[in-house]
């Protein structure tokens, strides 16, 4: 049956049916039929190394995780109002792995529910409304997410900054703003910029929201030292700080299960989406007590979906096979191998003018002799290396990072695969676009 239509038909039925500001990833598109482990396989039966997806944490369709998700579905699936073991398992592996004041949980369908609960909570927590947030940062698809999103209003379609938000410069120490050295005091007194502008609206801070990687920003890790410094004045303001970790979480950064920890932060709120399930639609607000404790101001909080036994039971089998087959330590240990690599290739050719990341959440930059971004050979480079079966994405608000985050079970075999194409292709001729 999946024979039946093809890809040219599946294209122009989506033209005429779907919303049309859906993309569809790579000049030539795929369909994929089935997922296993690290790889996707299309219609044809031909097997991709996906190196894009870390939505698929554990591995596309991880038997133990569909398992989970199958049994619970054929008991039951009801609200979160019904007492029911699953939802109490799920917060404490979640718990297990926060540190000890992050120790209360709501339970939502997606990374934009997250982030929308979290600035509902520091409204209702700090009485403001006003949030600082870096520049080409990604949050989510609400309404509130996409008015602390830069990414989407300082981009195509968007129309700047609403009233209440506020922007420092993407604190990129390659080709940002301020590179280098002292860059994180720098970024952190830009944060400063912003809370006083705040003030001389007249008004108080009520969240500042980050990323640990900037990912949409192309990857980009936060200099040593900025984040501590810059909570720091956001606490001094009055304001919460919220970690997103849709992205990075679950154990992806290799040397941390979170990403604020690489950064001996602790954070008021932390977001939790793609990994958490899998594939699955599910997600997380982890907080204080003080938080979750101000935000319970007699209103109820009600969720149709968010926290019923299905996600839960596959939340939960997702966390326990990070756990049993040490996928954290998978991702330091291919993760640390695979940036070496790079940072070969990067010697071998020039227009790598930067890799960067963590564990398996990395990142290289192509740039010119003068650091003009190359978008065109970035997109050339996603596009040849799926010729030759291999997945990858481009991003950065310049179009030019190639990023590599892929299920946490790469091996180092898949690795070698990676840069062997990496390298043959990179020879080809293709700077003149
Ligand atoms: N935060 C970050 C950092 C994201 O990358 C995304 C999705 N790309 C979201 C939030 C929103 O998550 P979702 O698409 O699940 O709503």
């Amino acid at each position: 049956n999946q024979m039946e239509t093809s890809n040219d038909d599946l294209i122009s039925y989506r033209k005429q049916h779907l919303g049309k500001s859906l993309s569809l990833q790579y000049k030539v598109p795929i369909k994929t039929v089935r997922g296993a482990g690290q790889y996707l396989v299309d219609q044809f039966g031909r097997k991709y190394l996906d190196t894009v997806n870390n939505v698929a944490h554990v591995g596309h369709e991880k038997y133990e995780v569909v398992k989970a998700g199958q049994e619970q579905m054929a008991l039951i699936n009801t609200n979160s109002r019904y007492l029911h073991d699953n939802i109490n398992d799920l917060a404490k592996e979640l718990i297990e792995t926060l540190p000890p004041e992050l120790s209360v949980l709501h339970f939502v369908n997606s990374g934009s529910e997250a982030n929308e609960l979290a600035i509902r909570m520091v409204k209702a927590y700090t009485g403001e409304r006003d949030v600082i947030a870096s520049e080409v940062g990604y949050h989510g698809n609400t309404n509130m997410c996409i008015d602390i999103s830069s990414y989407k209003f300082d981009g195509k379609g968007g129309s700047g900054a609403p009233e209440h938000t506020h922007v420092f410069p993407l604190p990129d120490a390659f080709r940002g703003k301020y590179r280098g050295k002292h860059s994180a005091e720098k970024y952190a007194e830009e944060v400063k910029k912003q809370i006083d502008i705040v003030h001389k609206k007249g008004r108080g801070v009520a969240a500042f929201i980050i990323e640990p990687i900037i990912s949409c920003g192309g990857q980009i890790e936060l200099p040593q030292g900025f984040l501590a410094k810059a909570y720091k004045h956001v606490r001094a303001a009055g304001g919460l700080c919220i970690s997103d970790e849709v992205q990075v979480g679950c154990g992806r950064m290799g040397k941390t299960f979170w990403g604020f920890q690489l950064h001996n932060v602790v954070p008021d709120i932390v977001t939790i989406g793609k990994p958490l399930g899998n594939g699955h639609p599910v997600a997380a607000v982890a907080c204080t007590p003080e938080v979750a404790e101000k935000f319970a101001n007699g209103m109820e909080y009600f969720n149709t979906f968010g926290g019923n036994p299905v996600s839960c039971a596959i939340a939960t089998e997702v966390l326990r096979t990070v756990k049993r087959e040490k996928l954290q330590e998978n991702a330091l240990n291919i993760g640390t191998y695979l940036k070496e690599e790079l940072n070969m290739l990067a010697r071998e050719f020039p227009i790598i003018g930067d890799v960067r990341g963590l564990g398996l959440f990395l990142g290289i930059e192509l740039v010119d002799s003068n650091m003009n971004p190359l978008a065109a050979q970035t997109d050339y480079l996603a596009n040849r290396m799926k010729d030759h079966g291999i997945l990858m994405s481009t991003d950065g608000p310049d179009h030019n990072v190639l990023k590599i985050k892929p299920p946490m079970v790469f091996t180092k075999e898949n690795a070698e695969e990676l840069i062997f194409y990496l390298r043959k292709i990179f020879a080809e001729d293709f700077m003149q676009f």
